[in-house]
């Protein structure tokens, strides 16, 4: 059986995993997945993180500096969320690893799957360069990863209502 090759965001592939118990589906990510060409995939709920979930940026820094252990992943009301942010990205790293990705595509601007802009970590709608953690830990490990804006749920067919 062929290895699969590229990882998806679980929500672009049409998944309702998202903090706001939404999906953001991307219509390549959804195509390759039925395909079986990719593995989707959400960090924040292998972490253990209930859907819905508050939302949450990265204080102090972006995804490598959680990783090293510099920087937060806090909530909207306050909680350092990021010991479930850094177990969910490690066991994706660890699937993605196993089926042999070289690649992945994930969702803009989260603080696990955004890769090269986030938020700020002031829940002001502010944009930095940035990785989130799962990114962070996929450039890590040698994977690709590419950034790409899912469909608005408003506009998504398959979004729940
Ligand atoms: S952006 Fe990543 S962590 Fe967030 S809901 Fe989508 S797949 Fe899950």
């Amino acid at each position: 059986m062929a290895r699969t090759r590229l990882l998806v965001s679980a929500c672009l592939a049409g998944e309702a995993c998202r903090y706001d118990c939404r999906a953001k589906p991307d219509a390549a990510a959804v195509a390759a997945v039925r395909a079986g060409e990719a593995i989707a995939l959400c960090a924040e709920q292998l972490g253990g993180l209930p859907t819905p979930r508050p939302a949450a940026e990265i204080v102090g820094g972006d995804g490598h500096d959680v990783l090293a252990g510099t920087a937060a992943v806090v909530t909207i009301e306050g909680e350092d969320c990021t010991d479930a942010f850094v177990r969910g990205a490690h066991i994706v790293a660890e699937r993605a690893v196993a089926a042999g990705v070289t690649r992945a595509v994930l969702q803009a601007r989260s603080p696990s799957c955004g890769a090269g802009t986030i938020y700020d970590g002031t829940h002001a709608g502010k944009l930095v360069p940035g990785d989130g953690v799962l990114a962070a830990l996929l450039r890590s490990r040698g994977i690709a990863v590419t950034s790409v804006r899912g469909t608005s749920p408003e506009s998504s067919a398959s979004a729940p209502v």
